[in-house]
């Protein structure tokens, strides 16, 4: 028999105004998968991380991540149970460092650190080491550990999204919703961050990417799930869903 999926949903619905963004879509990401999530645009699909992640509440539907029903959870909740996101414009903050942006990655949002600082200071400063540590060897990883001092802000878009990626891994989660990382990212890079990616992958994280760049998403997934006009279209392999004939006119037909 098949194993649960990490992340299922099902029926999701979502308006706005009189706009369906989200159509009665289902999903399922596979626990170890790469899957993408591809469509053209204003097909939904940022919408449908919103609903995912807990972001917006969706009209219809549910989410199941790891067994629990997302919508019953709050945002950090969600973290905390192993799902993050990344943003189509990477969310760094720009007047902090780059090794400033990796620590508040690992914050835990659950009033838990505040009564540790009060009572076990050395707890918090022994823990602060090893986040330290943790954040240099990620930073490393994508190549940004000699940017460590600088401001976020000093980085290139590309960089953001490393150091964006680099951060959501703090909080060692199950799953990360990747929304467009190669977007306005130049070549070069394109092929470091699908390097992480992969190599992320191998040592056992879960990954549903957004992308437009097909090539990223040929060599990446395992499957794709294709959406238009806020509707499931299909999903398959890369392979079978570049062949598939709605899908080629879901893309060429406008
Ligand atoms: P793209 O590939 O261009 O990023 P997408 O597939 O991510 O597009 P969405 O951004 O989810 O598509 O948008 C789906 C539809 O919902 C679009 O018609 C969009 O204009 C509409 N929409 C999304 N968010 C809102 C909102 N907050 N208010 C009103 N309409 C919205």
């Amino acid at each position: 028999s098949q194993p649960m999926p990490l992340l299922s949903a099902s029926g999701l619905t979502k308006s706005f105004g009189g706009i369906k963004a989200v159509d009665n879509a289902d999903l399922e990401v596979a626990k170890g998968s790469i899957t993408g999530l591809i469509g053209p645009n204003g097909a939904g699909k940022t919408t449908l991380f919103n609903l995912l992640s807990n972001f917006i509440r969706p009209d219809r539907g549910w989410v199941i991540f790891d067994g629990a029903p997302v919508q019953q959870l709050r945002t950090y909740q969600i973290a905390l149970q192993g799902m993050v996101r990344t943003f189509q414009v990477a969310r760094t903050l720009s007047r902090l460092t780059v090794l400033e942006n990796m620590m508040l990655g690992a914050q835990k949002q659950d009033g838990e650190n505040f009564w540790r600082l009060q009572f076990q200071p050395w707890a918090i400063a022994k823990e602060q080491q090893i986040l330290r540590e943790q954040a240099m060897a990620l930073l490393e990883s994508v190549g940004l550990a000699h940017m460590a001092h600088e401001y976020a802000g000093a980085l290139s878009g590309g960089q953001r999204k490393l150091l964006e990626m680099a951060r959501a891994l703090m909080t060692q989660p199950k799953l990360i919703l990747l929304d467009e990382p190669a977007a306005g990212v130049n070549p070069k890079l394109i092929e470091q961050i699908c390097d992480r990616i992969l190599t992320w992958n191998r040592e056992g994280m879960t990954f549903l990417i957004i992308e437009h760049n097909m090539d990223v998403i040929m060599s990446l997934c395992d499957r794709v799930w294709v959406m238009a006009e806020g509707r499931n279209l299909a999903h398959g392999s890369p392979e079978e869903m570049q062949q598939h004939p709605q899908v080629l006119e879901a893309y060429l037909g406008k």
